[in-house]
């Protein structure tokens, strides 16, 4: 015997092998669905290697799944002939390397989740210890020797050279040493139910060895003595009747058992039949194989397409985002690249673009090579006319899914990020996705609004498509920028989502309307000459003003002007209409590697906007034109910018010097005189800058 060693699971595997070993759970039959996946894994593998090398399929020219059960020893054999795994993988594979998946999974199993879903948090293999208490994995990879992983969990698991056991050529053999109440899983019956449920469609046969007791007819010894002695006088005189009668009575039936192999997933791949002979049952059971997804999908496109290039493809949209779609060291898709009904990848970049990665499904092709390497893809013509119909019917499938409203809002919740990015990337289908799109807004309470239906209820004069930033609805529903348009009555989208910055800036028109941020710059907001000639009427009256308070800001602002856009308060701060809004400023600031070269030139222009309209505003006017240095005005237009900061949805860079301005209003509402007030309670905590700031309050009296 060759030596054993001994290695300790990764700690939170091991905390996930004794949840699963531990928790009450009835449906443990999911346990044989993961392994036969990781066997089709296993295949997939070996078999896109052999396509550019064909020698590494000698070491076991067939690609199966074999299931045996030894109901002598009680144990249930699950073996394959796939890639196998060197003593590495071994101990990488199965036990010490950490997955993101198995602390999700984890937490997912505490609030609620179901077991089933293990497989998708890529952890499926330590479901065998659902059914057993031991489990033996033995392996032969082409490029190492055959060895045995072997674990009872207790947070440790022995790997060991296999000198003596018989050899698989090629592959992966694991024996479920199982559990005395889980003896079940060793009937013929329940092991063929269960891969009918769900491992039916299964790309490589699943052999399910069965033991069969046949009845042989042997010759009896005895009797045939007997017959020795009469029969040859007899011979010629016997008819055939009495032959008959005779042979009973040489031979007799005795029971002998032999095991046959019995393929248990015949069926014809799904995506070469005719898809108005497939039920839903049959796609739902595809799918579910194709993704170790517990639940349906959500819709589904089948489809093939015919001429110049021929291939067939099923896609499928999931009911909810897996919980790591925006993680970056994901795989890139989940469409599974056919051609001619046998499988090569299932990731190729170049099939479905990134912002569709959570589309799955596959795709078969006549056309392509078989032994396409990732190279040759990258530059492929086909591939590139395959992902342009794969992308049109993806759309067509979710305008599908538009027109049930249930569905569809359950479709957006998960992946109307998806759709942005693809606003955001997609020039060409820009226009088709954002239809797709829906908001919040000032006139759709708690519904959401498509643009396309805002567009409809848009008064005759008005021209653009409003919205607004911001970091949550309740934050930007009330804003100030809000008050004129409101009172216009046009309707302003409320955008809360990031991604909103990006994709809005992409898209910049929906139905030959523009799509105009009221935070920023240059609104028009469809003047008509009456108003037009008051506002100019006004920036007279208010020059004086705005420039005393350009001068008084100093940098802090680019311009100061009279606004068009406010009705109930006294200014607002708005944003070039090439730069970032305050929203956008918030995100990247947010963002701890953002290009600090970049933001300084983003973020410099900033406009404070008066409303000539508002008593502060009117009466700064006035103080400026009877006294130019009043120094009330000097500190009262500080705290105006400070405020409008706040308001217009930008974070103040100096919060303590703002704070001490507002003590000072409270003191003065409260008649305090400052003189005799030592060092205020409330500031204590941010001397220096209070300090300084309170003493050039002082001059304010
Ligand atoms: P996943 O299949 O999502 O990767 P699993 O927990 O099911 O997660 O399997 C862990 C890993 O163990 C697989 O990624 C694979 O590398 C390896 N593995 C499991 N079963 C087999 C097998 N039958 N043949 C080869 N490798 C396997
Ligand atoms: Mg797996």
């Amino acid at each position: 015997m060759s030596e054993t060693e001994t290695f300790s699971f990764q700690a939170e595997i091991s905390q996930l092998m004794s949840l699963i070993i531990n928790t009450f759970y009835s449906n443990k039959e999911v346990f044989l669905r993961e392994l036969i996946s990781n066997a089709s894994d296993a295949l997939d593998k070996i078999r896109y290697e052999s396509l550019t090398d064909p020698s590494k399929l000698e070491s076991c020219k067939e690609l199966f799944i074999r299931i045996t059960p030894d109901k002598e020893h009680n144990v249930l054999c699950i073996r394959d002939s796939g890639i196998g795994m060197t003593k590495a993988d071994l101990v990488n594979n199965l036990g010490t390397i950490a997955k993101s998946g198995t602390k999700a999974f984890m937490e997912a199993l505490a609030s609620g989740a179901d077991i089933s879903m293990i497989g998708q948090f890529g952890v499926g293999f330590y479901s065998a210890y659902l059914v057993a208490d031991k489990v033996q994995v033995v392996t032969k990879h082409n490029d190492d020797e055959q060895y045995i992983w072997e674990s009872s969990a207790g947070g440790s698991f022995t790997i060991t050279r296999d000198t003596s056991g018989p050899s698989l050529g090629r592959g992966t053999e694991l024996r479920l040493h199982l559990k005395e109440d889980q003896l079940e899983y060793l009937e013929e019956k329940k092991i063929k139910d269960i891969v009918k449920k769900h491992s039916e469609f299964i790309g490589y046969p699943i052999q399910l060895v069965v033991e069969k007791e046949v009845e042989k007819e042997v010759e009896d010894e005895e009797e045939e003595e007997e017959d020795d002695q009469e029969e040859k006088p007899k011979i010629e005189e016997i008819d055939d009747e009495e032959e008959e009668k005779k042979k009973e009575k040489k031979t007799k039936k005795i029971k002998e058992k032999t095991t046959d192999t019995e393929e248990l997933n015949k069926t014809k791949p799904l995506w070469t039949r005719n898809p108005d002979d497939i039920t839903n049952e049959e796609y739902s059971s595809f799918y579910k194989a194709l993704t170790n997804d517990w639940e349906d999908h959500l819709a589904v496109k089948h489809f093939s397409v015919e001429g110049q290039l021929e291939f067939r493809a099923i896609l499928f949209v999931p009911k909810r985002a897996p919980f790591d779609m925006f993680e970056t060291k994901k795989k890139r898709n989940n469409i599974k690249l056919y051609v001619r009904r046998v499988f090569i990848m299932d990731d190729c970049e170049e099939l479905i673009p990134e912002w569709l990665n959570f589309v799955k499904g596959i795709v078969d092709s006549e056309d392509l090579p078989l032994n396409i390497s990732r190279e040759m893809l990258q530059q492929n013509k086909i591939l590139k006319v395959i992902r342009k119909n794969l992308v049109k019917k993806t759309l067509e499938m979710f305008s599908e899914i538009a027109e049930d409203k249930e569905n569809f809002n359950k479709f957006y919740e998960a992946f109307a990020k998806n759709i942005k990015l693809g606003i955001h990337e997609d020039s060409q289908n820009r226009a088709k996705l954002a239809d797709l799109l829906r908001y919040h807004s000032t006139r759709s309470g708690d519904e959401l609004t498509s643009l396309k239906d805002y567009v409809t209820r848009m008064p005759e004069k008005q021209k653009n498509i409003y919205y607004i930033t911001g970091e949550s609805r309740g934050a930007i529903e009330n804003s100030p920028f809000l008050e004129v348009l409101k009172k216009k009555g046009f309707e302003v989208l409320l955008m809360t989502d990031p991604i909103d910055e990006y994709s809005t800036t992409q898209l910049k028109e929906y139905d030959g309307k523009k799509l105009v941020c009221v935070t920023k710059e240059g609104l028009e907001l469809e003047e008509d000459e009456e108003e037009k000639k008051a506002r100019e009427a006004e920036e007279k009256q208010f020059e004086d003003l705005t420039k005393q308070v350009k001068e008084i800001l100093g940098d802090k602002v680019e311009k100061v002007v009279i606004s068009n856009r406010i009705s109930d308060s006294p200014c607002v701060l708005v944003t070039g209409q090439f730069g970032w809004s305050a929203n956008m400023e918030r995100i990247m600031k947010a963002q701890a590697l953002r290009d600090s070269s970049m933001s300084s030139y983003m973020m410099s222009k900033k406009t404070l906007e008066l409303n000539p309209q508002h008593p502060i505003v009117k009466t700064l006017k006035d103080k400026v034109a009877s006294d130019k240095n009043d120094r009330t005005v000097k500190d009262l237009t500080t705290l105006l910018f400070e405020t409008a900061l706040l308001t217009s949805g930008f974070s103040l860079d100096n919060p303590n010097e703002f704070a001490a301005r507002i003590h000072k209003m409270i003191k003065l509402g409260l008649s305090i005189d400052d003189t005799d007030e030592v060092v205020p309670d409330a500031s204590s905590e941010s001397v220096p800058e209070l300090e300084e700031a309170e003493s050039s309050m002082e001059q304010v009296d």
